[in-house]
């Protein structure tokens, strides 16, 4: 079994005061986990003593463990929804919190098809930022001389919203990157972006992505590491890259800035940045008209030490395709957090991207863990208590007041450094299809069939079975629904256009996350249905049994990933339909 860092780390002369400050904190919590986490506990609940809900279940000024996990349920989001509502609706009574609620951060888990609203209080920020403040630390042990150069980031905000009772609504980067922390940040060598901040925080994507890449290649030369927050993110940017070359190396070779970015503060600075560089044009013309885009990363960044991003959970997907645009280049995949809460890194993120495991920082939030075999959260282990080989769902009380609330996520312990364990995400419970933040589970595509197929009806049509596909073999990926259909009248068969109309329908159905990358952040492409041979689902069935599913069990994957299903079901394929243009959105009110 692999056993990530267990050795602590050599806290010696190498380190900058600063760095040394930061790893002797994590030396120093990770030591004391259990003592750490019963602080922690004891803070949250005495602090919000008085607030509705640990009066709801009699808590009754307890800060104890055992009092704590007898009297308050495990939750997840429909139980404390009505709550969430009334706060979001205007009540400041302390419901969840004894601190005010300072703003939603909007998840992309959703809730009866809208983004989760999760409450937060402005010392939280503190809690991020703190986390943040380690990260580079633990690179600089392993990477050296990051302070000699720039990072180039493509970070991104998106629109907020207001709730009815004027409280701020947005995603937990959103919030940060517009935060004074973010946005006043002091110098540090480590830490300088090539993006600038009115190019980050500029909410129209196509603009904000435009100038990001315009300073990236312009400091060329500077850039030791490129990333983004997910591995998506990255090969976004590199298809824009893909897409906007021309307007791009225009632009340099001119020293001007296409007149699609129209934003003021955008074109302000970008002006002070620009100067005209036909060299530096000629040679991204030059890279860029090549049929091969292998390495691109490096040959346009040569100085580029690795790349960072997520590339666990449902962004695994993506690490071939990463490793081919930068000739196998590290992947740092540093941290692990939620709109919830922030969670943890990975102290040793030169590491494989199959081995990369998270340090949960027990100064962070309360957290237990309900064994997967039995979760009942009677069984709930401490974070100090949970065994190396197992699997747990991941349960935390936080300072805003979310107590011993169902995150979602199932975590597998592989390690652990000092005491703290070390933990490999391995699914996020019940999602089927993500190709970046979306997240879409049974439930959701079943309705989304369901809405599509009726539509057949007036072909005498319907759909024997389905099942489901993440294409991420061109960026953006996109969903692909593979339909057995059974049609009565050959003669009225539903037509080309139909069925492309049923993908449309399929794609209203869906969640807002998802409308949202489509429409808005043009980070998923159109859906796919691709209608199979008559008998197809029965072939599945007869190969998964020969692989040894139990015929009585057998169920049809309503997902599919396995190379040889696809490849089975993809050579059945008699006809494919896409979305014909973009579904509805619009930012969530309520
Ligand atoms: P959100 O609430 O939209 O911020 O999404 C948080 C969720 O994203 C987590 O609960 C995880 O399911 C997923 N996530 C965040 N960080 C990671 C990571 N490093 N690896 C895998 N999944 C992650």
């Amino acid at each position: 079994m692999a056993v990530a860092s267990t050795v602590p780390f050599r806290l010696d002369s190498l380190a900058s005061d600063k760095d040394a400050k930061a790893l002797q904190f994590i030396e120093e919590v990770t030591r004391n986990v259990d003592s750490v986490q019963q602080r922690v506990l004891r803070e949250i609940l005495s602090r919000n003593a008085e607030t509705e809900y640990l009066k709801r279940f009699g808590l009754n000024g307890a800060t104890d463990r055992e009092t704590f996990k007898s009297r308050i349920p495990v939750a997840g989001y429909e139980d404390i929804q009505p709550d969430v509502q009334r706060v979001a609706n205007g009540d400041k009574s302390p419901i969840f919190s004894a601190h005010p609620i300072s703003e939603f951060l909007t998840s992309s888990g959703t809730s009866g098809g809208e983004r989760k609203l999760l409450p937060t209080i402005h010392e939280e920020s503190d809690r991020r930022q703190l986390l943040y403040n380690l990260l580079m630390p633990v690179m600089n042990l392993y990477v050296p001389g990051l302070d000699k150069g720039k990072g180039l980031y493509f970070l991104f905000v998106k629109a907020s919203t207001k709730t009815p009772g004027g409280i701020l609504a947005r995603p937990a980067l959103t919030s940060y990157y517009n935060s004074d922390q973010f946005k006043t940040r002091p110098y540090d060598p480590f830490n300088v972006y090539t993006s600038p901040n009115e190019a980050i925080l500029c909410t129209d994507s196509f603009q904000s992505m435009y100038a990001q890449m315009l300073c990236g290649l312009v400091t060329r030369d500077e850039v030791l590491r490129v990333g983004a927050v997910f591995a998506s993110g990255l090969l976004r940017a590199i298809h824009f890259l893909q897409t906007n070359w021309k307007e791009l190396a225009r632009d340099i070779a001119n020293g001007t800035l296409n007149p699609k970015v129209t934003d003021a503060s955008v074109r302000e600075c970008m002006e002070k940045i620009l100067k005209p560089d036909p060299e530096l044009a000629e040679f991204i013309t030059m890279e860029c008209s090549k049929e091969n885009w292998e390495r691109i990363i490096v040959r346009i960044w040569p100085n580029t030490k690795y790349l960072e991003v997520i590339i666990t959970g449902a962004m695994a997907q993506y690490v071939s395709t990463l490793e081919y645009y930068s000739g196998g280049l590290p992947i740092a995949s540093t941290i692990y957090a939620s709109s919830e809460c922030y969670f943890g890194l990975n102290l040793n993120p030169m590491c494989k991207p199959s081995e990369v495991a998270y340090t949960i920082m027990p100064n962070m939030a309360y957290f237990e863990f309900l064994p997967l075999e039995s979760s009942s959260p009677s069984g709930a282990v401490d974070l100090a208590d949970v065994e190396i080989g197992k699997e747990y769902e991941f349960v935390v009380t936080t300072y805003a007041g979310l107590c011993r609330y169902r995150v979602g996520d199932i975590l597998h312990v592989i390690g652990f450094h000092n005491s703290a364990p070390q933990f490999r995400f391995v699914r996020r419970n019940n999602v089927l299809l993500s190709i970046e933040s979306d997240k879409t589970d049974e439930a959701e595509l079943q309705n989304a069939v369901e809405k599509a197929s009726l539509l057949l009806k007036e072909f005498n049509t319907r759909v024997v079975d389905y099942t489901s596909y993440a294409d991420t073999n061109q960026i953006p990926g996109h969903y692909v629904i593979y339909w057995e259909l059974l049609v009565k009248d050959s003669a009225n068969a539903p037509t080309g256009d139909f069925l492309s109309r049923c993908c449309l329908q399929m794609e209203e159905s869906l969640n807002s996350v998802y409308r949202q990358s489509r429409v808005a952040d043009k980070s998923i492409g159109p859906l796919e249905i691709r209608v199979v041979q008559n008998g197809t689902f029965e072939e599945l069935t007869d190969y998964s049994i020969s692989r040894g599913s139990s015929m009585s069990q057998y169920k049809v994957p309503r997902c599919v990933s396995f190379t040889p299903i696809v490849e089975l079901l993809n050579s059945r394929v008699v006809s494919k339909h896409f979305s014909p243009c973009l579904p509805q959105w619009a930012p969530e009110r309520r």
